[in-house]
């Protein structure tokens, strides 16, 4: 008799909650999805912070000079323009379909600012953890133009734009860390029935920007606005009737002890107090 190994179960909903109202930067006005009370963290995801207006006096004020250290951001923008500066002299400009991946590290001070006073200013910012061992690595920007994202037909009515990790053979631009992450923006056609298998172990989630979706096995609905956390194993159904898009996430956990506050993500306390000792004498 021959015995195979049967495939990974599908992924299922385990959690859905939707964004809180929050203000960050200078008061740009945001949902924090991913980082609030009742989902303080997704190992290895920090954060995830949805914005979206086209009310200028949302989004106006930015981001200006602030620092990083122990850890990856990741701005993708649907719409608008946005304006990074380090104090290293590095500079670009993220417009929409780009995707930004900022690697920490050992520290980076910088400001996001927009560059337009009209329309609409829309996107994410995705906090990934970086392991214990890369926590104080040399900081590193990839800024990949819209035109160098890829995407892959999954199938079933539904595609993806595929920003990091591979899917079905097509790999994304962004050069993955250690926590191997996954990024697609997906999106879904009326009537549309498909699966992204997902490394088996990965965390993974999934939130709805435009429409409403069925995610996971059984399918649990997802308006706008709401996140799904998915179970581990493999695949991810995804499915929408009048159709949708969303993102899909998903990375490695690290399952590491994690000390933070605010823009400083340590393993233990002394190295929290390292970085606010280190960031006052200027040695970001
Ligand atoms: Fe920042």
């Amino acid at each position: 008799m021959i015995e195979t190994l049967a495939a990974a179960r599908p992924r299922r909903i385990v959690w859905t909650g939707a964004g809180m109202p929050a203000s960050d930067g200078a008061g740009v006005k945001l949902l924090r999805i991913i980082g609030q009370p009742a989902l303080p963290d997704l190992d290895p995801f920090l954060m995830l912070d949805a914005f979206g207006s086209d009310d200028p006096t949302a989004y106006i004020a930015g981001f200006p000079s602030h620092p990083h250290r122990g850890f990856e951001t990741v701005t993708y923008m649907l719409a608008g323009r946005m304006r990074h500066k380090d104090d290293a002299g590095n500079e670009g400009l993220l417009g929409p379909g780009s995707v930004q991946w900022m690697t920490a590290g050992r520290g980076i001070v910088h400001s996001e600012m927009p560059e337009q006073s009209e329309g609409l200013m829309q996107g994410f910012q995705l906090w990934v953890n970086l392991p214990a061992k890369d926590k104080m690595t040399a900081p590193r920007y990839q800024d990949i133009a819209a035109d160098k994202v890829p995407t892959v037909d999954l199938g079933g009515g539904g595609s993806a734009r595929v920003l990091a990790g591979e899917i079905g053979g097509v790999r994304g631009p962004v050069d993955p860390g250690a926590t191997q992450p996954i990024f697609l923006d997906i999106t879904l056609g009326a009537g549309a029935a498909t699966g992204v298998a997902l490394p088996e172990n990965h965390n993974a989630f999934a939130y709805v920007f435009e429409g409403e979706a069925r995610v996971g096995e059984p399918g649990t609905a997802l308006a706008v606005g709401r996140i799904g956390v998915l179970s581990t194993g493999g695949e991810a159904r995804l499915a929408s009737e009048a159709g949708a898009r969303l993102i899909l996430v998903a990375g490695m956990p690290l399952r590491e002890p994690v000390a933070r506050y605010g823009p400083f993500v340590m393993n233990t306390k002394a190295e929290l107090m390292q970085a606010f000792d280190d960031f006052r004498n200027g040695k970001f």
